[in-house]
């Protein structure tokens, strides 16, 4: 009888276990559902609905090259399957584990319906693999990383399947096109797509790429003028290439740029590993701070409303930040180094809850991600389970200096590209032209931030 394969953040053919268990059981009917409930407030953003759009119109050609096809509907995603399945006959839906907490409930609720197949397929070991001798889930990166290399290698990877046989009769499919994922009036997304290519071959042909580059990932990676990281992100978030693939790609590489690179990707399976712990990691501190007093609300005055639209705009005044958020908004992707030097200014320069910062991010990043995103926000504002770094303040214009970041804020802030490698990081006010003025000075608000962090804890 017909499996249903259930597609959400794994759209590819190869190494998709779901895919390849599925189709050695009967004619497979791959289904996506869109469901704009079920996320609630992390409902996809803007730049995520760009970059599906364009996803799933690959991948549909994937499985049409093969005489298949995608099942495209849009609604409560257990409802939706339940209805494919009884239009088919299918008894069977076959899915890879996703770990955002209205994912969990949703296979929750399907299991209780349908004969539910769960794979490990996004990750290099499934969250609860690795644990503490006394068998609890890790909560600090280093000794989770440490214990995930201890158990390498991860699963073998899996090749395309040989056939994907059709089923008697096709259900009833949306069209891409009615879902409206793409931006039409302002169209914002010119500069996404002349910096992605989007789908599984891209993602191969960026990973052929990294192989000839990841040597130099130790050295580079913080240097944003460069282009010294994978850029692998989105394609990972959306499971167009999974890390396993990765993984063996590189394992016989024995340079430091590897290893390095091998840790990255660990820290993608420790943010998994950290939502199952605390499913509202990205909404909820941890910390024992008093958030009435140490934040400074936008919703509560003008002038903070006025910083945090600085912030989004790129408008700041210190040109690392204001060229980190124009990349953000220009083509769905930030620099990792000036991923944190943008949040902790947000966090302690402007002292705006990192919450607001965490859902900025969400609604412009291609490779949004529930449980890196949340991650890696309490991981800069020290609100989380891992580190507890409020205190310590990133001076932007010294970070700008020690990355050389000077080429990085010719391409992003156009207004100062005429400026030396000395001016760049920090004009001169009468060099700056229409740039802005600084928002507020680095060493007032580090006292700002130090007082109030010190105020929050008595
Ligand atoms: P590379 O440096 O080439 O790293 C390889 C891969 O490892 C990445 O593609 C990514 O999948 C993973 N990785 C690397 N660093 C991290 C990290 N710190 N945490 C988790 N995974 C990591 N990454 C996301 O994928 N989605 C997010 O929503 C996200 N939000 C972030 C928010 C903030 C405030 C910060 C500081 C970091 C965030 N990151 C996020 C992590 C990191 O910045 C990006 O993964 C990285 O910049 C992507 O570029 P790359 O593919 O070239 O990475």
């Amino acid at each position: 009888s017909p499996q249903i394969v259930w597609l959400r953040r794994d759209l590819r053919m190869a190494d998709n276990p779901a895919l390849y268990h599925a189709a050695q059981q009967g004619p497979v009917v791959a289904v996506y559902v869109l469901d704009d409930e079920a996320a609630g407030d992390h409902a996809y953003g803007g730049a995520s609905r760009w970059w599906l759009h364009h996803s799933l119109e690959s991948l549909s050609k994937s499985f049409g090259a093969r005489n298949s096809r995608i099942i495209l509907r849009r609604g409560d995603a257990v409802e939706e399957l339940a209805k494919v399945a009884n239009a088919v006959g299918a008894e069977t839906v076959h899915a890879n584990r996703h770990y955002e907490p209205w994912w969990r409930k949703a296979q929750g609720k399907l299991a209780k319906q349908l004969d539910l197949q769960l794979y490990d397929g996004n990750y290099l070991f499934p969250p609860g693999h690795i644990t503490t001798g006394s068998g609890d889930p890790y909560k600090i990166y280093t000794p989770f990383s440490k214990s995930t290399l201890e158990q390498m290698p991860p699963r073998d990877e899996l090749p395309e399947p040989e056939t994907i046989s059709s089923p008697d009769e096709w259900p009833a499919s949306d069209k891409l096109e009615e879902w409206n994922l793409l931006p039409t009036k302002p169209d914002w997304a010119g500069g996404m797509r002349d910096f992605w290519e989007v789908g599984e071959a891209a993602a191969f042909e960026r990973l052929d790429w990294w192989d000839d580059h990841v040597e130099d990932y130790d050295e580079g990676r913080n240097l944003p003028s460069v282009d010294k990281s994978s850029q692998l992100s989105p394609h990972l978030h959306w499971g167009e290439i999974s890390p396993v693939q990765i993984w063996h790609r590189f394992k016989d590489k024995r340079s430091q740029g590897w290893k390095t690179f091998e840790k990255e990707l660990i820290w993608r399976d420790y943010a998994q590993n950290v939502i199952c712990q605390f499913p509202d990691y990205p909404k909820e501190s941890y910390r024992d701070y008093d958030e009435r007093t140490l934040w400074r609300n936008p919703n509560a005055g003008h002038l903070i409303q006025q910083d945090m639209e600085c912030w989004q705009k790129g408008m700041t005044g210190y040109p690392i930040v204001d060229a980190g958020m124009r990349q953000l908004w220009q083509t769905g992707w930030m620099h990792n180094r000036v991923r944190m030097i943008t949040a902790s200014f947000l966090i302690k320069h402007l002292l705006i809850d990192w919450r607001h910062g965490e859902r900025w991010f969400w609604d412009c990043l291609v490779d949004a991600d529930y449980g890196s995103n949340g991650v890696n926000w309490q991981w800069v504002s020290g609100t989380g389970v891992d580190s507890n770094m409020f205190s310590r303040i990133m001076a932007p214009l010294s970070q700008s200096e020690k990355f050389d970041a000077a080429g990085y804020i010719r391409e992003y802030v156009p207004e100062l590209a005429k400026l030396s490698d000395d001016e760049i990081h920090d004009p001169a006010d009468s060099k700056r032209g229409d740039y802005p003025v600084k928002i507020i000075g680095h060493k007032e608000a580090r006292e700002r931030a130090l007082t109030a962090y010190r105020e929050s804890k008595s």
